[in-house]
């Protein structure tokens, strides 16, 4: 068998980690191999090192029968190795165009890399505006550019590190056709994914990672998904309770909330929503359709007039989110590095962000916030050698349980989460999903929003849909179909003001 890539004995130490263990793999030409692992395991690392962005303690690679020492990324693009990261690397304050055009070693003008980006992003679903700048764009349509900015380089071996965690349901299936029309002109693909069914569809091979050894190789079509967690995990993954909630009185609302967007970011509009204690709301939708401006409005970070937003009855519209959080709302942002935590900082000094507790008449207290950091390491299953770790330094599925952790630690009365499993594994979405549950039948009013539709539909006791800035009415989620969200998630639920009938009138 020819191999496009061959790994042998690949290690890497961290202080105190092991993060690959002996790695050795093959990938053929056109062959798509999935690494399955848990938070932790090691499987950005290895995909680090063969992009060149992480150098290898022990071990060698070989490319198309040459050994690869690839000194930069720069370097790996030159001989046709792409990368989607799973922490965008993307210039927030640079354009679309820009972004793709550093990633690029021909000399296409400007104007044809945005014909390039229109016509690729049509082509494959992954439509997004080559004119805005990076910083305005959801999510979603970040992962968009990542993924197009690898396409565009024409790769040999393309690595894609949980390319679908932010996608709609569409553009995965439209990124699925397409990554399957590469492998079959020769393409290797390389692909980290926490959704065992996407691998299950997609891959040939799927090699699983525990504790950064490479301890099995299976053709994972010929596995159900409760064997992949179960070779992934070593055990069953937990299960998500059943229990419903007994609800009290709505303790926080927003009533005829508008805050407008910018040409390029969706705002949203008469905004009407309330959630009673010992209730989680679920919103839907496709990522762009204003779910950040909801949840900044939501959290404080957009004031409002004070009375639309009411917390226990008391307008709080115009409170930051300090103000809020004293009243006892918590928020979860989307965004893990930079906006939830400090990269550069210590596990325990990002508990000072948001833990006011740990703060008194401006001192600060570091031995409580290092034990605090300790206890969210331990109740969260958090991987990591220890409290003074660099947040940044955590894999992403073990910062999203340690973010999620310190709010929930707090005990809020109010929480506020925006993608709360993004990148997590399926044993820690377990426990996530589970804590929002305890926390909800201890009576916290939540608010989830989430592109994982069956998510929704696993945790919440209601679910709406936003559409263009618009909320669909909140509905118990028995009364509702995944279809019918599906379809809502367009536009149409009943008396929508986009719906044909209705736009006409
Ligand atoms: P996830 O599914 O959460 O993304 P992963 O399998 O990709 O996890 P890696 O990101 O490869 O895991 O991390 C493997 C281990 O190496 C983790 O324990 C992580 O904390 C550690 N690690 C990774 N990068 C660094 C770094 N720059 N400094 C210190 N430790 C690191």
């Amino acid at each position: 068998m020819t191999t496009r890539l061959s790994l042998r004995n690949i290690t890497k130490r961290y202080p105190g980690i092991v993060a690959n263990d002996g790695v050795t793999l093959d990938i053929a030409p056109g062959e798509v191999l999935a690494i399955l692992g848990e938070n932790g395991a090691g499987k950005s690392t290895l995909m680090k090192i063969i992009y060149g962005a992480v150098r290898p303690d022990e071990g060698e690679i070989s490319f198309d029968g040459k050994p690869l020492a690839v000194e930069s990324p720069a370097q790996a693009r030159e001989l046709g190795i792409a990368m989607v990261h799973q922490h965008f690397a993307l210039f927030d304050t640079l354009t679309v165009t820009e972004n793709v055009a550093l990633g690029l070693t021909g000399n296409l003008s400007p104007s044809q890399i945005e014909n390039e980006i229109r016509s690729l992003g049509e082509r494959y679903g992954l439509e997004v505006d080559p004119k805005a700048v990076v910083m305005e764009l959801s999510m979603g349509e970040r992962q968009r550019v990542e993924i197009l900015r690898a396409l565009m380089t024409h790769p040999k071996l393309l690595i894609l590190d949980e390319p679908t965690s932010v996608l709609t349901p569409q553009a995965v299936r439209k990124l699925f056709t397409t990554l399957h029309k590469l492998a079959d002109e020769g393409v290797s693909i390389l692909f980290i994914s926490h959704k065992l069914d996407e691998i299950r569809e997609l891959a040939d091979r799927c090699v699983v990672l525990r504790a950064g050894r490479a301890v099995a190789s299976v053709d994972p079509k010929a596995e159900t998904e409760d064997a992949l967690a179960r070779l992934m995990i070593g055990n069953d993954p937990p299960k998500v309770s059943e229990s419903s909630g007994r609800t009290g009185d709505v303790i926080f609302e927003m009533n005829n909330v508008t805050v407008p967007g910018t040409t390029r970011v969706c705002g949203i509009s008469d905004v009407n929503v309330s959630v009673r204690a010992g209730e989680i709301v679920g919103i839907a939708g496709i990522s762009g359709n204003g779910q950040s401006i909801f949840m900044g409005a939501a959290a404080g970070e957009r004031p409002t007039e004070p009375d639309h937003v009411k917390l226990f009855g008391r307008p709080v519209g115009d409170l930051d989110t300090y103000g809020r959080r004293l009243s006892g709302l918590r928020y979860v942002p989307e965004q893990r590095l930079g906006h939830a935590a400090v990269p550069e900082l210590s596990l325990t000094a990002n508990n000072f962000l948001t833990s006011d507790s740990l703060v008194r008449g401006g001192f600060i207290m570091r031995a409580k916030a290092k034990t605090f950091a300790n206890k969210i390491i331990e109740r969260f299953h958090v991987k990591t050698t220890g409290p003074e770790k660099a947040a940044g330094s955590l894999s992403g599925g073990n910062l999203q349980k340690f973010i999620m952790g310190r709010e929930i630690l707090n005990r809020p009365r109010v929480l506020l989460v925006h993608q709360p499993t993004w990148g997590v594994d399926v044993g820690a979405a377990a426990v996530i999903r589970n804590s929002l549950i305890r926390l909800r039948d201890d009576g916290a009013a939540i608010i989830v929003v989430s592109e994982e539709i069956d998510e929704l539909f696993e945790i919440s006791d209601r679910i709406g849909v936003m559409y263009r800035g618009a909320l669909s009415p909140v509905v118990p989620k028995n009364t509702l179909t995944v279809e019918e969200v599906g379809r809502w998630m367009s536009g149409l639920w009943p008396d929508s003001p986009f719906s044909k009938n209705n736009a006409e009138a």
